[in-house]
């Protein structure tokens, strides 16, 4: 019998000031607990390191950032109140993504890896929600960090609605950007009362690839939908693993 755990790599956070990959431990802790093994990943936007490394993944998660995406990988000039651009982070990413997409990886992409998932699909972003839309909700609830803030309108016919059981849905939120123009292959399958765009899904039924602009990782504990995304998330990885080596 082999080994039913599956390896899942995780990119990390670029810290200028101290030239430090770093990431919180939540993430690594919630692929854990829901039965899988994650591995952090270095910043090294090079093809032969990333296809190499992710030739041994079974599937890909990418965390939040500190950091914007570069709005020129997107077509867009940077709007005044765009934060910090880590080049590193971007194009790790994105390198990650396309081994991802040739391997058929299952990939969770959560907050700025939402984004960069997006952008990755031809898709754009709103650079600072509330330049844009003055009457959004609050998106940068600050501490605590895992408090569910706003509630979620999830499209029925969806895994997120597959795996949520709590009426009304709640999540946290971290998050000054959006998603816009959505990328090829994605659909939006959750929504916040603003209308702003919380999660998407692959259109395609022979990829897993989920991202959501909350934070799941801050509260795999103590929410429901959070817990069951990852639960999900390992249970795809496991079965890409037995598909490649049929
Ligand atoms: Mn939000």
């Amino acid at each position: 019998m082999k080994n039913s755990r599956p390896l899942i790599g995780i990119t990390t956070r670029h810290e200028l000031d101290t030239e430090k990959f770093y990431l919180a431990r939540f993430y690594a802790e919630a692929v854990e607990a829901a039965g899988g093994l994650p591995v952090h990943l270095p910043l090294l936007p090079r093809e032969d390191f990333v296809r190499g490394v992710a030739g041994r993944l079974r599937g890909v998660l990418l965390p939040g950032s500190a950091s914007d995406v570069d709005p020129l990988l997107y077509g867009s000039e940077p709007h005044r109140n765009l934060k910090q651009v880590h080049p590193l982070r971007d194009l790790t990413d994105l390198l990650l993504l396309e081994e991802a997409e040739s391997a058929g990886l299952p990939v969770l992409a959560i907050c700025y890896g939402m984004q960069a998932l997006n952008v990755h699909r031809g898709g754009t972003l709103i650079q600072d929600i509330h330049s844009s839309f003055p009457e959004a909700l609050q998106h940068e609830q600050g501490s605590p960090r895992e408090r569910d803030s706003h509630t979620l309108k999830i499209q029925p016919d969806s895994l997120l609605a597959r795996i949520s059981d709590a009426d009304p849905l709640a999540v946290n939120s971290h998050h000054h950007q959006a998603l816009e123009r959505l990328g090829a292959n994605l659909r939006a399958t959750a929504w916040t009362a603003d209308g702003l765009i919380e999660a998407v899904e692959d259109e395609r039924p022979d990829r897993w690839v989920v991202g959501v602009q909350w934070h799941p990782e801050l509260a795999w504990e103590s929410n429901a939908l959070s817990r069951a995304l990852f639960r999900e998330f390992v249970r795809a990885c496991e079965e890409s693993g037995e598909a490649g080596d049929g």
